[in-house]
C-alpha cells in the first residue's frame, strides 16, 4: 500500500481527475480495511456434468460487502486490488475460506468429491511463494489437495517473463488441479499446453454465447459452434477435462453436450451462490 502511495498514485491531487477515477481511487483505499474488517465474502457457483447433472465443482467467486454500495461485484474491484498489491493478501483469505468451505462439504458430503474451483490472479501465480501458500492451506484445512482446482488465465500462466511459470509444476505435483480460465480470449500461443500440467480448459463465455440459441439457429454460420467443436477435440487429445462458462439456456447446455464437452456452468445450471445454498443443494441429493 505504502508503494502505492510512493508512486504518488492515489496521494496526488490533480483537478483534471474524473470523477470515475476518484471514485475508483476511494474504492482501492478502501480495499485493505475491507479485509482487516472481513467484508468480503465468497459465493460458490456449480460446475455440472453435463452427461449426468452432478456437481462436480463450485467456482469461489468473491465480492465485497461494502458499507455504502451494497454486494460489489470483483470486476470493480479485483484489478484495483491487483494493482496496489492486496491481491496477495485477499487472494490467501479467498483460497482458505475456499479451502475451510470445501473441506465441510468433503466431511458431510465424501461421495460427492466435490472440487472447489479458485482463480489465481496473474500476480499471485507469478510469486514463487503460492506453492508454499498454497502447500500451507492444504495442511491447515486438511483438504485433500485432489479437491482444489486452481484457474489461471493464458496471461497469468505465461507470467511476466513471457515463460510458462515454472512454480504450476510444483502445484501439480502438489496434487492440485490447474485449469485455464477464460480459454481461447488470451493472446498467448498453445505451446504452454504441451508443456504444463494443465487438467482443464474453461471456454469463454463469448463462445458459448454464440452456440445457438431457441429458434436463432439460422442467423449464423455456426461459427462459435464450430470453434467450440474443436477446442473440445483439442482438449481431449490432450487429455483435458473441458468446461464451458456462462451456459445460459437449456439449448446451449443440450448443443455442448452433443459436441462432448464434459462440464458446465452457468446461469441455466445456477447462479453463484452463498455457501450454505451449495450445502443445501448437497442435502437435497441434487443431481444438479
Ligand atoms: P471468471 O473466473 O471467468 O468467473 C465467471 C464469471 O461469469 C463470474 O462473474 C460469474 O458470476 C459470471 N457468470 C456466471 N453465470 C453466468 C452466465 O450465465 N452468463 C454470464 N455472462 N456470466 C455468468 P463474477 O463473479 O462477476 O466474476 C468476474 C471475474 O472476477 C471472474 O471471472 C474472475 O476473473 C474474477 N474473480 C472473481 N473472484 C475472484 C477471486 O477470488 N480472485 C481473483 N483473482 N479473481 C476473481
Ligand atoms: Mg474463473
Ligand atoms: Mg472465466
Ligand atoms: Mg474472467
Amino acid at each position: 500500500w505504502a508503494k502505492a502511495e510512493g508512486r504518488g498514485r492515489w496521494a496526488v491531487y490533480d483537478p483534471e481527475r474524473s470523477a470515475a477515477d476518484i471514485a475508483r481511487s476511494a474504492l482501492a483505499a478502501g480495499l485493505p480495511a475491507a479485509l482487516d474488517r472481513g467484508e468480503f465474502v465468497l459465493h460458490y457457483q456449480p460446475i455440472v456434468s453435463l452427461l449426468d447433472g452432478r456437481m462436480q465443482a463450485v467456482e469461489a467467486l468473491v465480492r465485497w460487502r461494502h458499507p455504502e454500495l451494497g454486494l460489489v461485484g470483483p470486476d470493480r474491484f479485483i484489478g484495483l486490488a491487483e494493482e496496489t498489491g492486496l491481491i496477495v493478501r485477499l487472494g490467501e483469505w479467498v483460497l482458505g475460506q475456499s479451502c475451510r468451505d470445501a473441506r465441510a462439504w468433503q466431511r458431510e458430503f465424501p461421495e460427492q468429491r466435490l472440487v472447489v474451483s479458485v482463480n489465481l490472479a496473474a500476480r499471485q501465480a507469478d510469486d514463487p511463494a503460492i506453492v508454499d501458500t498454497v502447500a500451507d492451506v492444504l495442511r491447515r484445512t486438511g483438504l485433500p489437495a485432489e479437491l482444489l482446482q486452481l484457474e489461471l488465465t493464458e496471461s497469468a500462466v505465461m507470467g511476466t517473463a513471457g515463460e510458462p511459470l515454472r512454480s504450476l509444476h510444483r502445484l501439480a505435483d502438489l496434487g492440485v488441479r490447474l485449469a485455464i480460465d477464460d480459454f481461447g480470449t488470451g493472446y498467448s500461443n498453445l505451446a504452454y499446453l504441451r508443456r504444463l500440467p494443465i487438467h482443464c480448459l474453461k471456454l469463454a463465455g463469448p463462445f458459448v454465447e454464440g452456440i445457438r440459441t431457441d429458434g436463432a439457429d439460422d442467423t449464423a454460420d455456426h461459427r462459435d459452434e464450430r470453434i467450440v467443436d474443436a477446442l473440445v477435440r483439442l482438449a481431449h487429445a490432450l487429455e483435458l477435462w473441458v468446461t464451458a462458462e456462462a451456459v445460459e439456456t437449456g439449448t446451449q447446455a443440450e448443443r455442448l453436450r452433443s459436441l462432448r464437452c464434459d462440464t458446465g456452468q452457468g446461469r441455466w445450471f445456477g447462479p453463484p451462490v452463498p455457501a450454505e445454498q451449495i450445502t443445501a443443494r448437497l442435502r437435497g441429493g441434487a443431481v444438479a
